[in-house]
């Protein structure tokens, strides 16, 4: 079985929230020196911004005939560095269970 998925992308999630917060405290320290069209327009650099989903995930996972169950999973983002890779495999049944029995 393989698929592939989009989500939103956690490193750009932080890097928005980051860019948020500088930009509400940029806000902020012309509170009372600036006009207030020009304090709200500020503000408005704060608003959150849609990132949409970037993160795109490819995983595959099943059994083999030898019993092992395996999972593959890799997510990478189209707007930044995002790249994760993780992969394992384990023996789904104890050898002896897969071997057949005198009839
Ligand atoms: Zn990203």
């Amino acid at each position: 079985m393989s698929a592939d998925n989009y989500r939103k992308c956690p490193k750009c999630n932080a890097t928005e929230l980051e860019r948020q917060d500088k930009a509400k405290k940029a806000a902020e320290k012309k509170y009372g020196a600036v006009t207030p069209e020009e304090y709200m327009k500020l503000l408005d650099k704060a608003k959150p911004q849609s990132l949409g989903e970037t993160l795109r995930e490819n995983y595959e996972l099943g059994i083999v005939e030898d019993g092992r169950f395996f999972l593959h999973y890799r997510a990478s983002c189209d707007r930044c560095d995002f790249d994760f890779n993780f992969s394992h495999q384990v023996q789904a049944n104890p050898p002896h269970a897969l071997t057949r029995g005198t009839p």
